[in-house]
Order: structure tokens, then sequence, then C-alpha cells
């Protein structure tokens, strides 16, 4: 489709009232269009119908913003028209069940708190000014219907954007409470309990709701005109069970995108799993102009910011789309356009033809979202990312439809909360077939998953901190842990039974000498270790060509060096003997990106400083597996030097700026 090489995308939030004349008084189409031109972006984002729920159009149905309507001024037409004229391409903007003009006008379409309240009176609600309406409400799914039709008959675009494609939380309106009765016989549960099957019942029809609900949007617009692509803000998959935005969503997206304000280590895990999750390629990757999101609206993220943001969702192979927020009265931060976001354009731009391959991997973490009822359903699997991309490991996170044919060496599951029995098979066959899986503490809910690992959880152990001791024979992976001084974690463990006589205890739990339940204690401030078990700690047993590694507890929790560096060991062990993607003594803020694309292999290197502007770093060296005859520097700012030994290739990159990417010929 159309958006195939269309890397430098503005996304222009306006989500503005009309409460006020001044409100949109000042827009200008062509000054806009003639920044976007001058920033070189590829394509633009154009608001049609905002959270706000104003129509920025010479709308049939809904209700135009009134300053556009009294300026005579189709916003979203001249828009298209002029972005045209200038090679720029069109996504048009619409906000699904944020809409404040559909709340206002049709009571009986609110979305339903649990206390019975409407959006704009949930108590303890720092949103109330939101309106939020129901997916489930008939009247408007043909609302959304209508708008959307007239939409694309009205103008001829590339893409829509549809965002907020999740419940903000559970609905309790009739029409919610009519169709879970029809479906299950049963009212909507309204005690949230993780463990309960009422509950965990609802959490999945909700999801599929939404998927439906979504769907639904996705094929009103392909029927009008299949090229326009899809893209469903798919943002909220990163939250947990409330937003029911899941992995299956993306079914109704061209191409995965979301937006994101967490950081660089997020940006990583999430381009990994987008690359990963969608239909097709490129996927988006959108953050804010604003410094760190869009609630500053006065502050601009620095040149480097943007670049760093920019490089690592192209490294990934992914767009990089710049939300904007327009000033209330039309106007802009134009100096952005003018400076930083043409520079950072400018500096990728040369770059997009080498992007967008097969990402390279030994670790692959799992990122499930089948039932993120859990507290550490993303922060398990963000934690071993940090690990991995500390300790130089090529890494990659994938969603449950790339447990097929996996590539990786190794396959990390923590924090999956159910993992299912389809899934189940597909991590039987990666590890039969030669891979290594490694779990943390809990099986998913997955009793074949469980005896797989040749083990049987008996139950959850009554201390709330426990301890890894390695064997002596497991020590050289646990350093500095020992039976004096094992390795802590700041939580329950799972104690198991060993079921299959091929299992190997690496280690044993130990507890503390009393539980935090009880009065007395040994040590005032701390918990230190008394009670020696033998439960297994760490396990590991051989499946066909592969092996399975269990820890009983959740060890990525403990962010301590010493610990940072045994999870990374223990990782490292299951893959001994295998040649590894890269070695490299990188710095922790430094991540390594490789990949393959057309029979060439590509390196890059992004200088991820939380603080800018960014200090460049000398003499980075990186061992690659394989015998290459020359390098060539894509970026500016680098020199790179080459050596050969043994079939292995050194590098040494001289000094890393904000980034590097380079070419390798064999
Ligand atoms: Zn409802």
């Amino acid at each position: 489709m159309w958006f195939e090489n269309d890397y430098r995308r503005i996304f222009m939030d306006m989500h503005l009232n009309d409460t006020n004349p001044e409100y949109l008084s000042k827009l200008d189409v062509d000054n806009f269009v003639a920044h976007l031109k001058e920033a070189d972006a590829s394509s633009v984002v154009v608001k049609a119908h905002s959270h706000v729920g104003l129509n920025y159009w010479k709308c049939k149905n809904g209700r135009m913003h009134r300053t556009l309507e009294r300026r005579n001024l189709d916003y979203v037409g001249e828009m298209i028209e002029k972005c045209h004229a200038a090679g720029i391409k069109v996504i048009v903007y619409f906000s699904q069940i944020y809409d404040n003009y559909a709340y206002e006008t049709h009571k009986s379409w609110h979305l339903k708190h649990a206390t019975g309240l409407s959006s704009y009176h949930v108590p303890l609600n720092k949103k109330n000014r939101y309106g939020l309406v129901c997916p489930n409400n008939p009247e408007y799914r043909q609302y959304c219907k209508d708008i959307l039709t007239e939409l694309c008959t009205s103008y001829d675009f590339e893409g829509m954007f549809l965002d907020m494609p999740f419940w903000p939380y559970p609905c309790y309106c009739r029409h919610c409470q009519k169709k879970y009765l029809e479906e299950t016989g049963k009212p909507i549960p309204r005690i949230q309990n993780p463990n309960s099957k009422a509950w965990q019942e609802f959490i999945h029809i909700r999801q599929r709701w939404m998927q439906e609900f979504i769907l639904e949007n996705t094929q009103t617009v392909k029927s009008i005109n299949p090229e326009i692509s899809i893209e469903h803000n798919m943002a909220a998959i990163g939250e947990n069970w409330n937003c029911a935005n899941v992995e299956m969503n993306t079914d109704a997206s061209d191409y995965a995108g979301g937006d994101y304000y967490g950081g660089y280590l997020q940006q990583s895990f999430m381009c990994k799993y987008y690359n990963n999750i969608t239909r097709t390629k490129p996927f988006s990757y959108i953050t804010s102009r604003c410094d760190k999101n869009l609630f500053a609206h006065t502050v601009s993220r620095t040149k480097d910011d943007l670049l760093i943001h920019s490089v690592n969702a192209l490294v990934h192979g992914g767009a990089f789309s710049i939300c904007d927020a327009m000033n209330p009265d039309g106007t802009f931060t134009e100096s952005m356009y003018t400076g930083a976001i043409r520079e950072v354009f400018a500096e990728t731009k040369p770059l997009e033809p080498y992007v967008s391959g097969n990402l390279k991997t030994d670790v692959a973490v799992l990122y499930s979202t089948n039932c993120k009822l859990n507290e550490n359903y993303i922060s398990a699997p963000m934690h071993i990312v940090k690990t991995l991309k500390e300790h130089n490991i090529a890494f990659d996170v994938v969603g449950s439809r790339n447990l097929k044919n996996l590539k990786a060496k190794v396959l990390c599951i923590a924090g999956a909360f159910e993992i299912t029995n389809e899934e189940f098979e597909d991590i039987k066959a990666f590890v039969e077939n030669g891979g290594s899986l490694f779990i943390s503490e809990g099986f998913g809910k997955n009793a074949k998953l469980e005896r797989f690992a040749g083990v049987e959880v008996q139950r959850t152990s009554a201390f709330t901190y426990c301890y890894l001791e390695p064997k002596p024979q497991f020590a050289d992976y646990m350093k500095t842990f020992d039976r004096q001084s094992p390795y802590p974690v700041e939580h329950t463990a799972q104690e198991a039974k060993i079921i299959d006589s091929a299992v190997e205890t690496l280690a044993t739990l130990t507890y503390p000498y009393t539980k935090r339940s009880e009065r007395d204690f040994s040590a005032i401030h701390s918990d230190p270790p008394g009670r020696h078990t033998l439960y297994p700690a760490v396990t590991l047993v051989q499946r066909g060509k592969g092996q399975v590694m269990w820890v009983a507890a959740p060890l990525e929790q403990t962010e301590a060096h010493h610990c940072r560096q045994s999870l990374s060991d223990m990782i490292l062990y299951l893959m001994r003997g295998e040649k590894r993607t890269f070695i490299s003594n990188a710095p922790d803020f430094v991540e390594i990106v490789a990949w393959e694309k057309n029979g060439k292999d590509y390196l890059a290197l992004v200088n991820q400083q939380e603080v800018t502007p960014v200090y460049p770093i000398q003499d980075i060296e990186i061992t690659l597996p394989e015998s290459y005859q020359n390098v060539q520097v894509l970026s500016k700012g680098s020199t790179v030097q080459l050596t050969q030994a043994d079939g292995e290739t050194k590098l040494l990159v001289k000094k890393l700026p904000v980034f590097c990417m380079m070419e390798l010929e064999k």
C-alpha cells in the first residue's frame, strides 16, 4: 500500500473546543502545509473528528466546529488538496468512544461506570473532561458508520487513523448488560478479582466486543475504498486488562501503530513488538513534539531527543510520527518545522532505503496480552529486555502470533498470565526443534507447559520474600551468590515438586528466618536468609533438541547489578556453544540493532542517553561471528575500523555521536 516507504510523519493534534471565537480563528492551511513541506514530512495526520466530537469539514452528520463554519473553512478538504499538491500523503483522523459532542447530544449513548455514573461525573477521575460513549450502543455504532462513510465518499485520501479503540473502564450501560446476559446468561460481574473465573470470562468478552466494534469501523472504510489504509491506535496494548486492547486488535489495522511517551527502553520494547505483530510494514511509532507528552503544551523536545526517537523507530523498521499540538487559536510552533524537525528528517531520510529488513535476534521475549490481569504483565518482560539490552544480547519482543516458526535461540516467558494450548504447542515445537525456553515464575496457568518443564507447582509460598541459592555446578552463572548470600527476590515463590527424573535442579529456594506476617524477626530492616529448603528454585530439563529452564520466583524484579548480571548469565547459559549475533562492550544506554535486508547485513548503534545533549562515546567494540570484508558507514560523524580474525569480524566504532548505521559486505 501507499505507506510502504513512508517514514517521516507529522500527527497534528487539535482536540479543540469552539466555546471561544478565538479557537481556530488563525488556522492557516497554506502556512501549515508550507511548514510540512519545509520540514520534508512525507505524510500528515489531518484531524477530521476530534475527542471534542466536532468536525473539521462541512459535515452532514454531527456538528462542524463553529469557528471553521463561520470562516467557511473546510480544513479536511483543503488539507487534502494542498498536501497532495505538495506531495504529502494524508491520514484522516477519527476519534472513537471519546466524543464529547455525541455524549452531550445523546444521553443514552453514555459509557456507564460501575457506579452508574457517566464520564463527566465519575468520581476520582481527573479525566472527566472527556465525554465517553459506549461502543456497544447500536445508535453510536451507526453514528460512526455515517461519519466514516461521509468522509470516505467526500474525500480522496490515503489512510485513516482511528483513535481510542479501547474501553476506558468497564461499561455497565443497558446495552452492555443486555448483551452480556444474552451471551452468557449471567449479569456482568462487579467484583474485580483476577483469580475469579467470572472476572476472567468478562475480560475475554469485552476484548472480543472491542474487536467487533473496531473491525466494523475498518469494514465501513474498506467497503467504500479498500485502498485506504487503516491504523487503529494500538498504544493501549501496553496498558492492563482495563483497556482490553490486545494483540488480535492489530487484525483491524493494515499496520500497527501507537503513541508512547515512556522513554527509549519502552520505545525499543514497543518497536520490536510492533515490528513483529504488524500485518504489514512499516509499523508506526508516535511520540510528541512536547517534552515529555501532550500535557506539556508549550515545551518542545530537543533535536537530539527527537533524533534518538526517530532513529530508534527507523532501525526497527518503523515510521516515526511526531505528534504536535496545535495552539487553540490555530497557530503552531513553526520554529520546530524550520528547525529541529527539519534537521531530524534530513538526517534520517537518506537511511530509509536500508531499513525494514529482518531483525537478527538471539533471545525473543514474549509479550502476552491474552489476559493482562496480573500486575507484572508488562513489567516482567520489560525488566528482561532491560537486562538483555544492558548486556548487548541481540533481543526481540514477540507476540503470540510469532511463536510459530520462531527464529531465536532462546524464548523468555515472564509475567504471562495466560498461555493458551495453541501457544503451548508452538512453544513445544520451538524447544523440540532445538530452541531454549526460559520461564520466570508462572506457567500462564497452562498445565501442559508446567509438565513440559518437568515440575508440578504445589503451592505459592507463605513467605513473601525468597532467595535463589545456586548449587555448586551453577555457581558460575549466579556469580557472587551462594548459600550465605543467595539471590534475593522480594516476592512469593512457587513451591514445586519435580515430576521427571530428567530434571536437574540448579538452585534451591531459601526463605528468611521469619515471615513478614509474624511479629518476630531476625533483623529489623531486612529479611536475611535462614531457612534452606529442597524446593527447586532453578530447574533445567532437555526436551527434544532443546531445553527448558524454570525459575520459581520472578527474579527479573530484583534490579541490583549482580542480579541483572546473573539473569543475563543464566540466559547465556542456554546459548552456550552457540554463536551470538554480536558481542560488544557498548554501555547500557547504547543499543545495538542488527538486521538483514535483500541479502545485505546492517548494524546500528543508537546512543540513547536520557539527558541531552548526547555525549559522544569512544571506542565501542563489536565482534560479529561472520567474516566481513568491508564496512560502509551510512550515517554521519562516525568512523569504524574493521579487522578479521579466525572467521570473526571485529568492528571498532571510534566515535559514536547520536547514532551510527553501517552496511557490512562479505
Ligand atoms: Zn456499554
